[in-house]
């Protein structure tokens, strides 16, 4: 409670050892208090009445009984001497040693974070955030967290990924909370298994939260499902992050004809390749593609084609972050107009 709360211009005496009080002290700063701490139940009662005197809340962290009995003694002092206690508000310990929480952000609105998710940036002392994520509410999220951008930024080339995980066991070892927030699912293209495997191998403490792929989630933004009852029965994630060999485009023109989705991610500078491979493949001109762009953003934007219309250049305008869905599903998504909508099924040849 006391974390939400508006604390601008009050005096807050937080309770606790000053490891486990870290989140409530930097919290409650970062909500507007003037804050002071006392870290042990002695202290306190050798604190003068001049000092509980401007307090407007106390903070008690963690559940050590000898805080209780500290209480019991300052509210005996204060009938004495005529004043009363400040309200009292309890919140849990930081944990006690450094760990590592790899979260999935989802696809970058705050609204597609997990309450797990949100419940571990409320921890950290520390986040590693790229662009694809929520970042924009980080502050509000996290309350005072230190905030440290590893993504691509304008102007700047990504942190490489060996310092990110040096970085994240750094934290970690030095007794931090550190969260590793990526956009979508961390082990969706996101290279979270390699996080994992650098904290395990390090033996630091570290859990994965998983998120909202954005594979999944960018095209329903757009009303498109990724499997659909007699339309499409499987669905395949496909990075686009380098071209295709021929040998993949075929399989994944069979994947198509054999009633399957593709969901291609990172796949904006490859599209023309993808195009032209999978039409080498034999894939029937009919097919329809849709191109899904900054999902969730303000400026969300879905284009459709055909293969054919894609190789004469209909989703060229794409720009990065874009998803690509190949298959019939594409047909069901919102504003698909007409003539691919209702086309004769490319595959089947059954009227939709
Ligand atoms: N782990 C992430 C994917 C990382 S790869 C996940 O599970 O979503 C990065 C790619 O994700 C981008 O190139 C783009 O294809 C896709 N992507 C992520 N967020 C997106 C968004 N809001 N809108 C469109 N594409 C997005």
């Amino acid at each position: 409670m006391l974390l939400d709360a508006d604390l601008t211009g009050r005096t807050v005496l937080v309770l606790g050892e000053a490891h486990a009080a870290r989140r409530v002290l930097r919290r409650t700063a970062a909500a507007g208090a003037a804050v002071r701490s006392v870290t042990t139940p002695s202290a306190l009662a050798k604190l003068p009445d001049g000092a509980i005197a401007g307090v407007d809340l106390l903070a008690v962290v963690g559940d050590d009984p000898a805080w209780q009995t500290a209480l019991e003694a300052l509210h005996a002092r204060g009938r004495r001497a005529g004043w009363t206690v400040p309200l009292v508000v309890r919140e849990s310990a930081a944990a006690p040693g450094g760990q590592i929480i790899l979260v999935g952000g989802g696809p970058g609105t705050t609204e597609l974070l997990t309450v797990g998710g949100r419940a571990a940036l409320r921890e950290a002392d520390v986040v590693l955030y790229d662009r694809l994520s929520p970042w924009e509410d980080l502050a509000e999220l996290t309350g005072g967290a230190e905030l440290v951008d590893v993504g691509k930024r304008p102007g700047h080339h990504a942190v490489p990924q060996s310092r990110i995980q040096e970085l994240l066991v750094d934290h970690a070892r030095a007794g931090k909370t550190v969260v590793r927030l990526k956009g979508g699912d961390p082990f969706v293209f996101g290279r979270g298994r390699e996080e994992l495997g650098a904290a395990l191998e390090a033996g630091v403490p570290v859990s994965v939260i998983p998120g909202v792929t954005s594979a999944v989630a960018v095209p329903a933004a757009a009303d498109i499902p990724v499997t659909h009852r007699e339309r499409s029965h499987m669905v395949t994630f496909v990075s686009g992050h380098a071209p295709l060999s021929d040998a993949e485009h075929h399989h994944l023109a069979g994947l198509v004809t054999g009633g399957g989705t593709l969901v291609v991610l990172m796949g904006v500078g490859t599209l023309n390749q993808l195009v032209a491979g999978l039409r080498r493949a034999g894939m029937a001109a009919r097919t329809p593609l849709a191109v899904v762009e900054r999902g969730y953003r303000i400026d969300q934007a879905t284009t459709y084609a055909t293969l054919e219309t894609a190789a004469r250049g209909a989703l060229a305008g794409a720009t990065s972050p874009a998803v690509l869905v190949v298959g019939e599903v594409v047909r069901l998504g919102r504003d698909c107009p007409d003539e691919i909508a209702l086309a004769v099924d490319a595959v089947t040849g059954a009227v939709p």
